[in-house]
C-alpha cells in the first residue's frame, strides 16, 4: 500500500500540558514530531494550581524562569470548614520530601501557550486548529491519522507511532470503547474567574484555600494581576433537582461558606460562570500496538488535590521515552508502556483513595485537626506537593492515617465506603 499522509515519527494529538511536554522531549531528542491542536493558543483551560513537585519538570523542558515569570508564589494549601469551625494551613515547606517548597497559581492560556511554543522551539513541527478525527493501521509500520483543519480542510499523516495527549477529549478511549467513569466520584464543577476578592496577606499568601461545604468543596485560587479563580465541585446530590440558572446556583453555593463570602465583598464575577459534568474517569488500557494515552487522555481525577496538570506532564515525559523506545525495538516499547501504565495506576489509586472520601465527615475531620504522630501530617503534606509515588518513610504514616480513618468510621457508625 503506498504511504498515504504527511510522514513523521510521533504524532501527538492534543497541545495541552500533555501534548506539549511530549513534543518538547521527543523533539529534543531527534524525533520527527508532529503536534495537532484543534484550538488555538492562548485558549482558556481550567486547571490553575499547580504542585511543587512540577519545578524539577519545568526544570527539565527549561521554562522554568517563564512560568516563575507569570505565576503566583503557592507557598502551599489551606483546608477550611466553616461548620466543623476548622482551618487548617499545610505549608509545602514541611513535606517529608525535601526541596519542594511552593509551586505556582497560573492562567492556563499563559502556561499553556509556554509549554506550546517551547515544544516548537525545540524543533516540533506544531499545527493549531486542526482537528484529528480517526486513526487507523496504516501501511507498513506506520499508523494513518486523518485531521480536519480549519484552514486546509482534510489532511493525513503517516507517523511511526501515536500519543493520544487530547484531555477530557478521550479521543482514542472513546473510540476505542475504553473509557470507565468513577463511580465513586460522579462530582461536577461550577467555576469562574472574579475580580477583587480580598488576598490573605499571612505567610500562607499565594496559597489555594479549599472551603469544605454541604455536598462539596470550594477552591479559590489567587492568580496574577488581581484575579481570582473560584470554583465549586459538587456530588450529584449538590446538583439534583436544580433548577435556577447557573449562575445563580454557583452564587448560592459561594453563600453557603461564610469564611469565603467574606472575602467576596464588591468582588465581581469577570468571566463566564462555566459548568463541567461527568467528573472522574480512567481508560481500562492505556496503550496498544504504537500508540499510547497520556494526560487526561487515559485518566482524570477530581481536582481537590490539584494533581491533574503534574499527572499529565509526568505522563508525558515517561510517554516520550516509550515512543522512543518503540521506534527503535518495538518489545521494549511495550515493555515500557507495560510499566508506565502500572506506575500510573498506582498513583491513581494511591491519591484516589483520599479524593473518594473527601466529602465524608471523618476525613474531613482529620484533615482538619491533623496530628504529626508517626509524621501522619507531614505524609499528608508530601502528597499534597505532588509526591505521589511511594517515598522513603511514607509507608507508616499513610497506613497509620487510613488505620485511623477506618477506625473512626467504624467508631461513629459511619460507612467506610467513599460517599457518593
Ligand atoms: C474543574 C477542574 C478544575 C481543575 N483544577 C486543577 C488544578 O487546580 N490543578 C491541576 O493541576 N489540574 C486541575 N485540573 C485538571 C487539569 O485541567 C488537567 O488535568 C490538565 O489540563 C490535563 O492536561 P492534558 O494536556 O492531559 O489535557 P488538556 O489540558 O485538556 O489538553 C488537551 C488538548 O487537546 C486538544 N484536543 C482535544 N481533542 C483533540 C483532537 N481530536 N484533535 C486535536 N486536538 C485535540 C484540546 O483542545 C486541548 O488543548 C482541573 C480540571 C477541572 C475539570
Amino acid at each position: 500500500m503506498p504511504l498515504a499522509g504527511e510522514i513523521c515519527d510521533v504524532l501527538i494529538i492534543g497541545g495541552g500540558p500533555a501534548g506539549a511536554t511530549a513534543a518538547a522531549l521527543l523533539a529534543e531528542r531527534g524525533s520527527d514530531v508532529v503536534l495537532l491542536e484543534k484550538a488555538a493558543h492562548p485558549r482558556f483551560h481550567i486547571g490553575e494550581s499547580l504542585l511543587p513537585r512540577n519545578l524539577p519538570l519545568f526544570e527539565r523542558l527549561g521554562v522554568a524562569e517563564k512560568i516563575a515569570a507569570i505565576g503566583v508564589h503557592k507557598p502551599g494549601a489551606e483546608f477550611i470548614c466553616d461548620e466543623m469551625g476548622g482551618r487548617v494551613a499545610f505549608p509545602f515547606a514541611l513535606s517529608r520530601v525535601k526541596g519542594f517548597s511552593h509551586a505556582y497559581q497560573v492562567r492556563r492560556a499563559e502556561f499553556d501557550q509556554i509549554l506550546f511554543e517551547n515544544a516548537r522551539a525545540k524543533g516540533a513541527r506544531l499545527r493549531e486548529r486542526v482537528r484529528v478525527v480517526a486513526v487507523a493501521e496504516g501501511a507498513g509500520e506506520r499508523l494513518s491519522v486523518r485531521a480536519e483543519s480549519a484552514e486546509d480542510g482534510a489532511l493525513a499523516f503517516a507517523p511511526r507511532f501515536v500519543l493520544d495527549a487530547s484531555g477530557r477529549e478521550t479521543f482514542m478511549a472513546s473510540r476505542l470503547g475504553l473509557k470507565e467513569t468513577d463511580k465513586h466520584n460522579n462530582t461536577a464543577a461550577v467555576f469562574a474567574h472574579f475580580r477583587g476578592v480580598s488576598p490573605r496577606h499571612d505567610d500562607m499568601a499565594g496559597a489555594i484555600s479549599i472551603h469544605f461545604v454541604r455536598d462539596g468543596w470550594l477552591w479559590v485560587i489567587p492568580l496574577p494581576e488581581g484575579l481570582t479563580s473560584i470554583g465549586f465541585v459538587g456530588t450529584a446530590a449538590a446538583f439534583k433537582g436544580r433548577n435556577e440558572a447557573i449562575a445563580d446556583f454557583f452564587l448560592a453555593r459561594l453563600r453557603e461558606s461564610p469564611s469565603l463570602w467574606a472575602r467576596m465583598g464588591e468582588a465581581a464575577c469577570v468571566s463566564p460562570v462555566t459548568s463541567t459534568g461527568n467528573y472522574s474517569y480512567r481508560a481500562r488500557r492505556a496503550w496498544g500496538d504504537r500508540w499510547l494515552m497520556i494526560g487526561d487522555a487515559f485518566a482524570f481525577l477530581d481536582p481537590v488535590f490539584s494533581s491533574g496538570v503534574l499527572m499529565a506532564m509526568t505522563m508525558a515525559e515517561q510517554g516520550a521515552e516509550t515512543a522512543l523506545a518503540w521506534l527503535a525495538d518495538p518489545a521494549r516499547g511495550a515493555q515500557l508502556a507495560r510499566r508506565q501504565e502500572r506506575q500510573i495506576r498506582a498513583a491513581l489509586d494511591r491519591i484516589g483513595w483520599m479524593i473518594h472520601r473527601i466529602n465524608t465527615p471523618v476525613l474531613r475531620e482529620l484533615f482538619l485537626a491533623p496530628r504529626n504522630t508517626l509524621g501522619m501530617r507531614d505524609a499528608i503534606i508530601s502528597l499534597l506537593a505532588g509526591h505521589l509515588r511511594p517515598e522513603r518513610g511514607m509507608a507508616v504514616p499513610v497506613l497509620a492515617f487510613k488505620s485511623i480513618y477506618y477506625a473512626l468510621a467504624a467508631f461513629r457508625r459511619l460507612s467506610p465506603q467513599p460517599a457518593r
